[in-house]
Formats: C-alpha cells, structure tokens, sequence
C-alpha cells in the first residue's frame, strides 16, 4: 500500500512530517509519496523527506496512491481523475459542505474526514480540530497584539504608568481558551463568554472573568458542541457584548455552532461603539463570522477598528501545525492499518465517524 502526500494549493501545512513517514514506514509498513517541494513552506525539505524514507515525486504520481493524505480536499477537477479505488484523508467539513459527500459518492471514491472524528477522550490523540484551534487561538492573541496601538501588561516606568489591555473573547472553546491563556500571559485583563455553563470553571482557572449572561440553552447530547440560541438570547447577549467591547481594546471572537452560521455576535453597530485603534479577531470568519463586518481572509479597518477575519490562523505557523496534523493522522492510521494494508473495524466509533463516505456506498457511485 502506498500513501500520498500533494503539495497543499493554498496552504503552507504539509500532512505528513519527516518523524511520522518514518514511524509509518516502519511501524505500518507503507510506503509514503510526496510531491516534491510539498514542504517548502513549512520549511520541510526534500532531502529530509527522503532520508526519511519517502520518495520525492510528482504530483501525478502522488495522486495514483492508495490512500492520499491532504489538509484540505483536492480540487475538484483532481478527484474526477483518480482512480476508483482510492481513498482519501481530508478535513472535508461534511457537516459544512453539503455536497462533498455526494460528489464523492458519486466518483466512487471512499474518504475518511478527519474533522468526523468523536471529541471523546480516546480521540483526542487524532483531535485535528482542537490541535489546530489551539494554535489559531494563540496566533489569535499574538496578532491582536500586534495590530493594537497599545501594549498588553500594565507598565509602570520613570515617564508614567501604562494600564494594561481589555480582551474580551467569546467562545471559550479550545481555541478561546488558548486565546485567553495567551492573553493573560502576556498581561492583559481578560473577560470572556461561552454559551457552554462548563466553560466558565475552565475561563476562571485562567484568571479571566466569565461574563454572565443568564438564559443560555445547552445539550448535554451534541457531543461537547455548543447548540443555537434562540433570538432572545442573542439580542441579550448582542446587548451585553456591546457593553464590554465600548470598553476593550481587543475583541477576539470564537463563537461556532457546528454545522451551522456563526452566530452574530458583534453587529456593526458594537464596531462603531468600539475604541479606534481596537482590534477583533473573528475566527468563525469562514463560516460567516461573529461580527457583521468580518471579510474572510482579510484584514479591514472600520472606523479606526481593525477586523481580521481568519479561520485557518493555524497556517500561519506551518511547521508546527504541520507537525501537530501529522501526529493527528499518524494516531488515526494506526486504526485503520494493519500489516500495511487497510483494515476496517466499523465497531470502532472512531473509524465509524471518520468513514463518512463507505466502500459500499462509493461503489454505487
Ligand atoms: P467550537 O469551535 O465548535 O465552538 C467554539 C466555542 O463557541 C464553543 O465553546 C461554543 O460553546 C461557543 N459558542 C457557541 N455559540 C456561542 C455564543 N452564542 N456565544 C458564546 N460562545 C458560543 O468548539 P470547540 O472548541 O471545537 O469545542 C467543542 C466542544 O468539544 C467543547 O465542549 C470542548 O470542551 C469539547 N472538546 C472535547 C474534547 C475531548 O474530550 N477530547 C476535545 C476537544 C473539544
């Protein structure tokens, strides 16, 4: 069985690291591919993929492999050219994209989405989501940072005192959390929200304040994931965000309910309320964005307040996000592959959710 690794298009991340072709060489038995310069941004080069073990090659020949193994799906115009066998291992966002499934059904392709995966604690090992969530959080509060005219700590010197930086972040999910931590490490006061009553201890161990807001609806059975609120509780919640951000500096929002819009939560009329010179970072931007103005994948200034919308912050530091999606899969191959070829326990929850286009239902394709 060969595995192959493409060149991401729009992407520095490579999918396998030299330190996991060789465990999956030698602990799997499977030859790995890659196309050559796949890891030039993330400062991955040829010469230590093939001391690794792979064979450097070109795009075609990655793409006749078994299993080939991308961050993001390959285009379109790719998938329609391979062969009918092959598998696939992608963040395919099933639950957003609602027509990837059928597409692949019908070009009689089998894939696995890492994003299917349970967020159970057997699973966290294979956690694409939180492993990339918890870097785009710090890359979050690194930016915000650096975008604010101002310093994060307090600072008192001969020339006068400095008071230090408000973040407010809402959503105190993996990557709002890491975005407090990160804040708070560097000074900052801190105050943030989550729909989720569990996140409040987790906000508070961190030395930020939980801002309250009564009336939140919560599901114990989706899955750790947050629910929709209903609009009375958003125009609440819109109310109370308002007043907070008048009087931050920065506002780094986070807020997502899977499959779903993100919820509005910084409508333009909070932006204009806002200090110039504030900054927000959206990080539901892809999906729609927590404020009305977010452009996704751009950086804007609205009124003297600079709105980053970016959902893929994780990229921005490709060697370890590399390294972190690398371990993910590698943990996960270690499900499915037994004696370098693929083998499938449909009883494995894992493998279960992961499978979210099945042999059967891609041979009808
Ligand atoms: P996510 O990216 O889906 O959402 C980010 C955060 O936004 C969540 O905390 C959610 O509650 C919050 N949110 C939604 N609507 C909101 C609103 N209107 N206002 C404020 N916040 C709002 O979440 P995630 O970071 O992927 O985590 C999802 C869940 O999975 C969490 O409960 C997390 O603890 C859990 N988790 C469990 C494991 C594990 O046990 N292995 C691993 C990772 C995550």
């Amino acid at each position: 069985m060969k595995i192959g690794i493409p060149k991401e298009q729009d992407d520095p991340r490579i999918a396998l690291v030299p330190s996991v072709i060789e465990k999956i060489r030698k602990q799997l038995g499977v030859e790995v591919r890659v196309e050559r310069d796949a890891g030039r941004k993330a400062y991955v080069t040829n010469e230590a993929l093939e001391a690794a073990g792979a064979k450097v090659t070109t795009r075609d020949e990655v793409l006749q492999c078994d299993l080939i193994i991308s961050y993001h799906p390959l285009p379109d115009e790719e998938m329609e050219r391979l062969p009918k066998s092959t598998w696939l291992i992608s963040m395919f966002k099933p639950y957003f994209d609602k027509t990837i499934t059928e597409k692949l059904r019908k070009l009689g392709l089998k894939a696995f989405s890492m994003d299917m995966i349970p967020r159970t604690t057997r699973a966290q090992s294979m956690d694409v989501l939180s492993s990339m969530a918890s870097l785009a959080g710090y890359q979050a509060t690194l930016l915000a940072a650096t975008h604010l005219p101002r310093y994060f700590p307090m600072m008192i010197t001969a020339a006068g005192s400095i008071k230090p930086a408000t973040v407010v972040v809402l959503g105190a999910g993996v990557a709002g959390l890491q975005a407090i931590a990160t804040a708070r490490r560097l000074g900052a006061v801190v105050e943030a929200f989550d729909t989720r009553s569990a996140a409040k201890e987790e906000v508070l161990s961190l030395g930020a304040k939980f801002i309250e807001i009564e009336g939140a609806k919560e599901d114990t059975s989706a899955g750790g994931y947050a629910v929709e609120q209903d609009e009375d509780f958003l125009r609440r919640q819109r109310e109370e965000v308002q007043r907070r951000a008048a009087k931050a500096d920065v506002l780094i929002t986070t807020a997502q309910v899977r499959g779903r819009k993100a919820p509005l939560l910084v409508p333009k009329e909070t932006v204009e309320k806002m200090r110039p010179g504030s900054v927000i970072v959206d990080l539901a931007a892809s999906t729609g964005g927590n404020c009305e103005l977010t452009q996704d994948k751009k950086t804007i200034v609205h009124n003297g307040v600079t709105i980053i919308g970016d959902s893929e912050l994780a990229a921005q530091k490709p060697m370890d996000a590399s390294i972190l999606f690398a371990n993910n899969v590698f943990n996960f191959l270690k499900l499915i592959i037994k004696d370098g070829q693929l083998h499938l326990d449909l009883e494995d929850d894992i493998v279960a959710s992961a499978l979210f286009v099945k042999e059967e239902e891609a041979a009808q394709g």
